[in-house]
C-alpha cells in the first residue's frame, strides 16, 4: 500500500514537473544579444531614388482562436483572437505586399478558424496581382499561404523576394507548398543583417520563431515609422512582459529558438522606451492595429488597380 502511494505521488510529482516546464517556466538566459541599430535603419530608408511609401495598409482576413497560455508563458487558459493580417505599402505609383494571408482551404482545417473575411482575402490576392514587390516575415502559411495558393501563382512570382533562409526551409510553410518548377527559378533574396528593399523599407534579419524570420522597418514619406514584427510576438503582451510563448509551443508545435526570439523580445522592449516613434506591430494583435488604425499610421483596406 505504501509504496503504492510512494508510486502515485513520484508519478504526480512528475506530470507536475513536465506541466510547468512546458507552460509556466519563463526563466531564460540573457547572454544571447539581439542588436538594432536604428542609425543604420533610418540611413538604409533613405537608400534609392524614388518618394517612401506615402500609406501603410493592412487587411484583417481571417481570425484563429488560441489560448492565452499558448501566446505567452504563464497566461491563462481563456480563448483569445489570433487575427491573420496582411500589410500594403502604398506608393504614388506601385505598393509592396508584406505577408500575404491564407486562404480558406488552409485556414479551415488550421486551429480553431474563428471567422473568414472573403472580401478581404479576395483583395489581398488582387492586391498580389500588381504587387510592384511581394515579401513575407516568414516561413509560416498564415503568413505566405496567400502567396502559395495564389491563382496566378507563376505570373506573380517575379515580384516574389523569398530569402535565401526562408526558400531552405520551404518546409515550414506547411501544408502550404510551392511548386518545385518555381522553386527552382527563384531568385534568393541574400543579405547580412539589414536589406534596403524600396524607398522607406529595410527588412531586418531575424532568425529564431522560423529560420526565414525578418521583421521590416518602414519609413513613410511624412517621416513616421513601423516596425512590422512578423511573429517575433504575437501580441503586444510578449512585448511589454519580455515573455515567449511557452515551450510547448515553442518546442512541440514550432520548432523556434526560443532564445533567439528572446533576445529580440529584450531588443524589442528596449527599442520601444528608447524609440518610442518607432511603432511597432506584433503580428496577430488586433489592439495595437485597431489604435494604429485610429492614428492613421494604419490605413484598413487594400487599395485595388481599377478593373
Ligand atoms: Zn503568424
Amino acid at each position: 500500500m505504501r509504496a503504492k502511494s510512494i508510486a502515485t505521488l513520484t508519478v504526480l510529482a512528475a506530470l507536475a514537473g513536465l506541466y510547468w516546464w512546458l507552460w509556466l517556466d519563463h526563466r531564460m538566459p540573457a547572454d544571447r544579444e539581439f542588436a538594432i541599430d536604428v542609425a543604420e535603419l533610418r540611413r538604409l530608408a533613405g537608400e534609392g531614388d524614388g518618394a517612401k511609401p506615402d500609406a501603410v495598409r493592412f487587411e484583417k482576413s481571417s481570425a484563429l482562436a488560441f489560448t492565452e497560455s499558448m501566446i505567452v508563458t504563464g497566461g491563462r487558459w481563456a480563448v483569445v483572437d489570433m487575427p491573420v493580417y496582411a500589410f500594403q505599402l502604398h506608393y504614388p505609383d506601385r505598393t509592396i505586399v508584406v505577408d500575404t494571408a491564407m486562404d480558406r482551404s488552409l485556414a479551415k482545417p488550421a486551429f480553431l478558424l474563428q471567422s473568414f473575411d472573403d472580401d478581404a482575402y479576395a483583395r489581398v490576392e488582387r492586391a498580389l496581382d500588381t504587387a510592384a514587390l511581394i515579401v513575407v516575415t516568414h516561413e509560416h502559411f498564415d503568413h505566405s499561404g496567400g502567396l502559395a495558393q495564389h491563382p496566378r501563382l507563376a505570373q506573380i512570382w517575379p515580384a516574389v523576394r523569398l530569402t535565401e533562409t526562408q526558400l531552405a526551409h520551404v518546409d515550414r510553410m506547411a501544408p502550404a507548398t510551392l511548386p518545385q518548377a518555381l522553386l527552382d527559378e527563384a531568385d534568393a533574396l541574400r543579405y547580412e543583417r539589414y536589406h534596403a528593399l524600396a524607398p522607406g523599407v529595410v527588412l531586418i534579419k531575424s532568425p529564431g520563431h522560423t529560420p526565414g524570420s525578418q521583421m521590416v522597418y518602414v519609413q513613410l514619406a511624412d517621416g513616421r515609422e513601423l516596425l512590422l514584427l512578423g511573429d517575433v510576438a504575437w501580441k503586444q503582451r510578449n512585448l511589454d512582459l519580455v515573455r515567449e510563448r511557452p515551450r510547448f509551443v515553442t518546442a512541440l508545435l514550432i520548432r523556434e529558438d526560443r532564445e533567439a526570439v528572446h533576445a529580440q523580445l529584450r531588443a524589442l522592449h528596449r527599442l520601444a522606451r528608447e524609440q518610442s516613434a518607432i511603432r511597432q506591430v506584433p503580428g496577430h494583435d488586433a489592439g495595437v492595429i485597431d489604435a494604429l488604425a485610429a492614428e492613421g499610421l494604419l490605413q484598413p483596406g487594400f487599395v485595388l488597380p481599377a478593373t
